[in-house]
């Protein structure tokens, strides 16, 4: 778990400092071709390679001003002089071309961040050049013979060097994109699971809202053959007096507070904020009765105990309407229907009490 972790910690460093990493690569690998021609008394290519040096040491400083696309222009022409100065002057067999290779990476990676939709065709012109040059350093001077006659030792270290360049650079950026793109995915995928559960929950309350409540409902209903149920349907008494008196940001610590207390109360239950101050419960497996005993615990609980706001106390009650499960609804709304109308007949006879027949019964 800790190396993956310190795994991930380096390519996140490496992902979010790339432009940096390359150029500071690209400055190493010079600095290393800069000794090798040294050796090799190259006086040309050691020119070159110090001229190069300078180019990625100003292309550090763009970097961390965040001057993207002259280092990317700057790589492209640097590479491709390069290549062709040292073909020409130490020889085909020393492997100079492989440095155009070694930037194709860096051309579509540092590319396809600089250069979005209608600009993309020139990451394809500037890999179309690249190739354009390997063919025609190839056509022109793959049989000739090198100005300067680099001793063969020599010659194959240039080569293993070229190539490992290349190499390096082809497994950096492909692992940097599958990481890069995985990270990406995760995260969005964690983005949509949160997502799916904030468009079902009330965030004031941390309590399900409509949406993800409802199915709940309709699923019971479905399976009520094999176990009753019962919906209670909540209001809070007066809660405009609560806000209009000590303002909105108490009237929201109120809910809370209340949520807590059903939350705690009926802790098997689905809990659902419908609305502004109403809240709906699903009590799985309560019939009538066992429902109006819990409800009535809840409304004495919230009766006594006040919430407790900036050392105030504030007292709340709350109506309740409840209803069992019956044949006749087919439907979530239907049977919170039903609920909602007790406890509105609770609201016109005074308040503070749980309702569980309608008012012809
Ligand atoms: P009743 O006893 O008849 O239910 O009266 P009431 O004042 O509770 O009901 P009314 O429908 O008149 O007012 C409900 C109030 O609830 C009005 C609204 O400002 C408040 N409210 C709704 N949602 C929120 C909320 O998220 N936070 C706060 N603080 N108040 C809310
Ligand atoms: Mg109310
Ligand atoms: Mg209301």
């Amino acid at each position: 778990m800790n190396e993956k972790k310190a795994v991930d910690n380096v390519m996140h460093f490496l992902i979010h400092n790339s432009f940096l990493f390359t150029v500071v690569i690209m400055c190493l690998v010079h600095a290393t071709l800069l000794v090798l021609s040294w050796f090799a008394k190259a006086d040309t290519i050691v020119l070159f390679n110090v001229l190069s040096v300078i180019v990625y040491l100003f292309c550090i400083i763009l970097c961390k001003f965040g001057h993207i696309t002259p280092v990317y222009v700057s790589i492209l022409l640097e590479v491709g002089i390069y290549a062709a100065v040292s073909v020409y002057y130490i020889g085909w067999q020393c492997c100079s071309y492989c440095f155009l290779f070694s930037i194709v990476p860096i051309v579509i990676y540092f590319g396809s961040f600089i250069f979005k939709n209608s600009k993309r065709w020139i990451i394809v012109l500037s890999l179309g050049l690249i190739f354009l040059e390997y063919s025609i350093l190839y056509i022109y001077y793959s049989e000739a013979a090198p100005i300067f006659a680099v001793n063969d030792g020599l010659v194959s270290v240039f080569t293993i060097f070229s190539a490992f360049v290349m190499f390096f650079s082809m497994i950096f950026y492909n692992t940097v994109y599958i990481y890069s793109s995985e990270h990406e995915m995760n995260t969005l995928e964690k983005e949509n699971e949160q997502l799916s559960v904030d468009a079902k929950n009330d965030i004031l309350t941390d309590m399900l809202n409509r949406r993800g409540f409802k199915p709940k409902v309709d699923e019971q209903i479905k399976n009520a053959d094999k176990e009753t149920f019962s919906v209670a349907f909540c209001d809070i008494d007066n809660f405009k007096r609560v806000n209009d008196s000590y303002g909105h940001e108490c009237g929201d610590e109120v809910l809370k507070h209340i949520s807590r207390m059903i939350k705690k109360e009926m802790s098997d239950c689905d809990i659902c904020r419908w609305g502004g101050e109403e809240i709906v419960i699903l009590m799985k497996g309560y019939d009538l009765n066992k429902a109006v005993d819990s409800m009535e615990n809840v409304r004495k609980l919230i009766e006594t105990v006040p919430t407790v706001f900036y050392n105030k106390h504030i007292p709340v009650t709350i109506t309740i309407g409840v209803v069992e499960y019956d044949k006749k609804y087919k439907e979530s709304d239907s049977i919170i229907k039903v609920a909602d109308e007790r406890m509105y007949y609770g609201k016109q006879h005074g308040k503070n009490i749980v309702v569980f027949k309608d008012a012809d019964e």
